[in-house]
């Protein structure tokens, strides 16, 4: 029987441990904030080590979608869901349906989406128990191609900043990962002209971004350092860091991964004294979260969502002039408008 523990956290609205012995369950559901609109983040499952930390990941995740929804003017909060476990051995349909009964319990205010070891069929089998989902198979498809839409405006947008140009024909391009949001940013690039360096520790995938689209290969270990305009990562959090930023040969970097910074503060700033563009993440990479609000919860069409993710542009715009105007960071002043949002909600 599915047994629920709400745990007080500061700064969050909601914690909620839930464990069911019978069908393996141990999960927990973080809601960070409602202020804005129900919270809606993936459910991602993963083998941590104990409750700790998969507790503090769910924390961290939570908080990082309030701010992602807030800076994109979204009417939705930051909630995020871990079970613990591994998904290839422990993911059973009665795990499954558990979960479900605690997203419900939570009475909409968390809305579940995929996330790692999580995917639409998994989704499919909550929708038994709880109507508060999206991403479900019959549903708006892959958000790996508007979250890859989103960065390749953004890199437009840059471009247009830092070589007064009014599109990315000629520019040069590394991508680091070439999975789902890299490989549809390379074929997104590649259409307007852009020139391709791609790295990925998967072979047949940096071949296909060759065969299709002229992309120069280069060795995983030296995508980060490589010289080229844009660096856009798209595989792994935490690259930019104490060991890559002096070797960093490229004037911006604007991907599609999470948490490129490994220190958000001190790698902003060190970036910042490089003269090195930095485009927040969580503001790049929103189109994936803009996709499922615009076409699950507004129920409305493709030209609206392309209008939605062409926002993000105008956002990142108007984050890079203030950090122009006050001399702060770009993470600072992205920092300062979610905050700003969230507050007056
Ligand atoms: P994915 O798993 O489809 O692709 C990631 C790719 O990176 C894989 O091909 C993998 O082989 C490659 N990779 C892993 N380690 C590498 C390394 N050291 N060097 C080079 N390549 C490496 O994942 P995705 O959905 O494309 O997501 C990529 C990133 O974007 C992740 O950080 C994810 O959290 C973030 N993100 C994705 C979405 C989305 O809509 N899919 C939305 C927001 C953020």
């Amino acid at each position: 029987m599915l047994s629920i523990e709400q745990v007080r956290i500061e700064g969050y609205e909601q914690l909620v441990i839930g464990r069911d012995d019978t069908t393996g369950l141990h999960a927990i559901i973080a809601v960070h904030s409602t202020a804005l609109g129900p919270s809606l983040g993936g459910v991602r499952m993963w083998t941590y080590g104990d409750e700790a930390e998969a507790r503090t990941d769910v924390l961290r995740l939570s908080s990082a979608m309030s701010s992602k929804a807030a800076i994109s003017g979204l009417p939705l909060g930051g909630g995020k869901a871990v079970v613990i476990g591994d998904p290839r051995r422990q993911k059973t349909r009665e795990l499954l349906l558990s979960l479900g009964d605690l997203v419900e319990s939570l009475d909409g205010a968390y809305i579940a989406a995929e996330d790692s070891g999580f995917n639409c069929r998994d989704i499919d089998v909550l929708a038994d128990r709880t109507d508060h989902f999206v991403g479900a198979s019959t549903d708006s498809g892959d958000p790996g191609i508007s979250t890859a839409l989103g960065v390749c405006v953004c890199i437009e947008r840059v471009a247009a900043r830092l070589f007064d140009t009014d599109s990315v024909e000629g520019i040069t391009v590394a991508i680091q990962g070439v999975g789902s949001v890299g490989l549809h940013l390379a074929s997104m690039l590649h259409e307007r002209g852009a020139k391709l360096i791609v790295a990925d520790v998967d072979e047949v995938l940096t071949q296909k971004a060759a065969d299709r689209f002229g992309a120069t290969v280069v060795a995983p270990d030296r995508i980060i350092t490589t010289e080229c305009d844009v660096l856009a990562p798209c595989a792994l959090g935490g690259v930019i860091n104490d060991q890559t930023i002096d070797g960093l040969k490229t004037r911006a970097v604007v991907g599609g991964a999470n948490n490129q910074l490994l220190d958000e503060t001190a790698h902003a700033e060190a970036l910042a004294v490089r003269d090195i563009l930095y485009a927040p993440d969580y503001l790049v990479n929103a189109g994936g979260l803009i996709r499922l609000y615009v076409l699950e919860k507004q129920k409305e069409g493709e030209a609206e969502l392309a209008d939605w993710i062409t926002g993000i542009g105008r956002t990142l715009d108007e984050v890079l002039d203030r950090a122009a105007e006050t001399g702060q960071t770009p993470v600072k002043v992205a920092a300062q408008i979610t905050e700003e949002r969230i507050c007056s909600a």
